[in-house]
């Protein structure tokens, strides 16, 4: 008998019918022998209606205002889809109770729309296992410490079942979705993208951090922190396959590198459309330029991603970075008001039609050249790059939107990762 965390992604959820297949499913663990706690995400599509009310009653630049009351409302999507999976199954016959993650409760910071797990009481949780009860932990919530409800960021209930997995020492942490694994890279965009039996650690962390939103990057951060045996598969097989089949299906995270060290270089291509790109121009170029432009953002609570500062010319340098598009219209304005009269740069530019395509393999560690191939297959291609960023095992470009796809498709095939690996 092995204590297993189940994780079902929104479109698993997708309706009465799907929640039924997911309660079968766990029931088959469940009568397998298993201690099955399951965190659920909203239905598909719940997250995005209920924010978008709330953007029909204010103002989308002002949001941030409203992050406690946005938490209040995004979090009852998953309390929904988490009873409603408790219903479906004491409706196969098994003794099931769902928990809100106040009720567990399940801890967190006060940073209202992406709070951050800070501890977790298990003791509910196993006194049900103990009575033989599948346990229902809503995913994607919290509470803080003084009882508001907190969300964990888009894409959070991984986050959740990979913490609620730590925090009981689980077997097993099995994410279920809507694609069979993680692949090479998106196969929604590259149909030629192959599924990795497994992937390092490191590698899933990066392409994670580097927009590829299989799994939320928190969970693969508490994955690596905690050790959590973990695997990303299908909740679109049958649900009543081989349960030694379906354990042995999908995507393993491991932890061991250097099985994978003499493998393909590039592992995978990760994308990421939620960034803008702002430059301040005409900057006089003296020490200190850097910290007055991304101190000031920082202050304001903005995160900064890929970075360049251009030559000077006639003492004058351009200064550039990235944020995320939610945050550009807020960093244009602050940067206006408070940082170009004090700086005296001339003015402020921005564009939102910008993407980020990175590379990303262990194997890069120990090749030279990758980069440059990565360079000059968008060069044939006719691609411009904006902005470059590195390090030990990603190269990362940013250029123009509308050649996103292209971009992908044609580093997929220039690296071979379409074909079988060796
Ligand atoms: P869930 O609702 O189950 O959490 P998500 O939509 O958050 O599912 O994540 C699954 C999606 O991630 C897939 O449908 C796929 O389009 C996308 N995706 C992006 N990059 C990859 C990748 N490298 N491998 C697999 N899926 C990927
Ligand atoms: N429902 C939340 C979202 O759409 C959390 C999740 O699905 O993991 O972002
Ligand atoms: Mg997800």
């Amino acid at each position: 008998m092995a204590l297993i965390v189940h994780k079902y992604g929104g479109t698993s959820m997708g309706s009465p019918e799907r929640i039924r297949n997911v309660a079968k499913r766990v029931a088959k663990w469940a009568r397998a022998g298993h201690q099955m706690v399951v965190v659920p995400s909203a239905m598909s599509g719940e997250t995005n209606r209920l924010l978008g009310l709330a953007k029909e009653l204010a103002p989308s630049r002002a949001m941030q205002s409203y992050h406690r009351e946005l938490d209040m409302l995004a979090a009852t999507g998953e309390q929904a889809s988490s009873a409603l999976l408790a219903i479906a199954l004491q409706a196969e016959g098994m003794e099931a109770v769902s928990y809100a993650g106040w009720q567990v409760p399940i801890r967190t910071d006060s940073s209202y729309t992406k709070a951050r797990i800070e501890s977790i009481d298990d003791q509910r949780v196993r006194s049900d296992l103990a009575a033989g009860k599948v346990v229902i932990v809503t995913g994607f919530q919290g509470i803080d410490g003084e009882g508001n409800i907190t969300t964990l960021g888009r894409g959070g209930s991984d986050t959740s079942a990979v913490a609620v997995a730590a925090a009981m020492k689980a077997d097993e942490c099995l994410i279920y979705t809507d694609v069979d694994g993680v692949y090479t890279t998106d196969p929604r965009v590259v149909p030629e993208a192959r599924r990795l039996q497994t992937v390092s650690f490191e590698e899933m962390l990066e392409m994670a951090s580097l927009g590829s939103k299989v799994l939320q990057i928190r969970s693969v951060e508490f994955a690596g922190k905690y050790k959590v045996p973990m695997r990303v598969l299908s909740s679109f097989t049958p649900w009543d396959i081989d349960i030694n089949e379906e354990a042995k299906s999908g995507t393993l995270i491991t932890f061991e590198e250097d099985e994978k060290m003499e493998q393909a270089v590039v592992s995978g291509i990760a994308f990421n459309r939620d960034e803008a790109k702002i430059s301040v121009l005409g900057v006089p170029d003296k020490p200190g330029i850097a910290y007055k432009i991304l101190g000031a953002v920082a202050d304001a609570n903005i995160e900064v991603d890929v970075i360049i500062q251009n030559v000077s010319k006639d003492g004058k340098t351009d200064f550039s970075f990235t944020v995320n598009r939610n945050d550009y219209t807020r960093t244009v304005e602050l940067l206006k008001e408070k940082v170009l009269p004090e700086l005296g740069a001339q003015e402020v530019a921005g564009d939102t039609k910008i993407c980020k395509v990175s590379i990303v393999g262990i194997g890069m560690r120990s090749h030279v050249g990758v980069a440059s191939k990565m360079f000059r297959t968008l060069s044939e291609e006719g691609i411009n790059i904006q902005m470059i960023s590195t390090s030990e095992i990603k190269t990362s470009v940013v250029i123009d939107e509308k050649y996103m796809e292209l971009a992908v498709r044609t580093l997929h095939k220039a690296f071979e990762l379409d074909q079988p690996a060796a």
